[in-house]
């Protein structure tokens, strides 16, 4: 099994927050388009020659929903032509997720995905008050995302996801009730929600750094978590990840191949892959990874994943799931005296109910969500395991 994501970098305009890797140079799409083919044939040849199973394809950004119909259907052709072949196969039930802004949904291009075979759909949707999506500099108001789930539904789509934002400057506990009830009256099978992050580099930081705004108390976040919690377990969501919700059979298979290290295949600038023993990462600069595929060069640096490594990449994925860490596979994997480390460096939290072993398997208590970070940065291993 191997997962697939395609980085579309490009945005309409940026948001205050974004951290991510985006460009507004719109006039570079169609460059764009054809080096993202070529670089999955040039991977094809170069690195994966073995044959492999697509199991779940992911078009995320950016934003997917700026292409023009001709690039998305020049890139699904790219996809079927070069992983469908020489042994190679996308599974049959493969989970084809694209990453969507509300207001590029037309009733036109919800049918047109459909067509291309998208079967779950991922829509920012961030908050349904109007003054805080301004804040964010969003480019749809609240209504735009109603609309836009509407238009999925009616061209077939069942497997829609929502992300939300909580934690604005000034927010209340009683106003973030309110947009989780909203996701909630619009059906979607799958909600995310994130903290409002400060990231370096963004116009919000810089706001912060400026005084201009003021970063939400501790204590309101950690409530507005548990509201969060609450609310959708109650609605019938299962609470599968930190972050991510799901109705039952609707977690997110893609992102699930992320905390349960199962290889995926990163294409485009700022793109990552990973592979049992490496991970590597395109360049973040969309000039020079055109360029770069240009002369057929693959524009990705990439380093070799040590036992330690592993082990703490493993603290801080698997940790993030319901099921968390299994011990017998850690014992397997990493041998006797890391299993020791880790089930007695685990034992304080087990008895401060903050994680629990059931069925051989090491994870988060509800206690323990509120403290992750914390817990996930204690149980790192320091020194290199022989
Ligand atoms: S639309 Fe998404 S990727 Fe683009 S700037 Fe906004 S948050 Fe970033």
């Amino acid at each position: 099994m191997t997962g697939l994501y395609i980085h579309i970098p490009f945005c309409a305009s940026r948001c205050i927050y974004c951290g991510f890797y985006s460009t507004t140079l719109s006039q570079l799409k169609q460059k764009y388009t054809d080096a993202i083919c070529r670089e999955m044939e040039l991977r094809k040849q170069n690195i994966d020659k073995r044959p492999i199973e697509i199991s779940t394809i992911y078009f995320g950004g950016g934003t997917p929903s700026q292409l023009s119909k001709e690039q998305l259907q020049q890139i699904f052709s790219s996809i079927n032509s070069i992983w469908n072949c020489n042994g190679s196969i996308i599974r049959k039930n493969c989970e084809i997720t694209f990453e969507c802004n509300p207001d590029d949904i037309t009733e036109d291009f919800a049918n047109f995905i459909a067509y291309l075979g998208v079967n779950r759909v991922s829509m920012g949707a961030q908050t349904f008050d109007p003054a805080r999506l301004k804040f964010l500099h969003r480019r749809h108001n609240a209504n735009e995302v109603k609309l836009a789930v509407d238009r999925l539904k009616s061209a077939g789509f069942d497997n829609i996801s929502i992300d939300l934002m909580f934690g604005f400057p000034g927010e209340t506990l009683t106003e973030w009730e309110e947009d989780i009830k909203t996701a909630v009256s619009l059906e979607p099978k799958h909600i995310s929600a994130y903290s409002l992050m400060y990231e370096e580099g963004t116009p919000l930081y810089r706001m912060l750094e400026k005084g201009e705004i003021e970063e939400i108390d501790e204590e309101t976040s950690l409530a507005m978590y548990k509201k969060l919690i609450d609310l959708l377990t109650q609605a019938g969501y299962e609470h599968y990840e930190i972050s991510n919700f799901a109705r039952p059979g609707f977690r997110s298979q893609h992102n699930s191949s992320y905390w349960n290290a199962i290889p995926y295949i990163g294409i485009g600038a700022a793109a990552h892959s990973y592979s049992k023993d490496y991970r590597s990462w395109n360049v973040d600069n969309i000039h020079q990874y055109i360029q770069s595929i240009h002369d057929n060069k693959l524009p990705s640096e990439s380093e070799y994943l040590d036992a330690t490594t592993r082990y703490n990449d493993l603290i801080t994925t698997a940790l993030r799931t319901r099921e968390g860490i299994n011990l017998t596979k850690l014992k397997d994997e990493y041998g006797e005296e890391l299993f020791l480390y880790l089930t007695q460096e685990a034992q304080k939290y087990i008895n401060l109910h903050e994680m629990k072993i059931e069925d051989n398997k090491l994870s988060l208590t509800r206690k323990g969500l509120y403290i992750s970070d914390s817990i996930m940065s204690d149980l790192i291993f320091i020194s290199n395991i022989k």
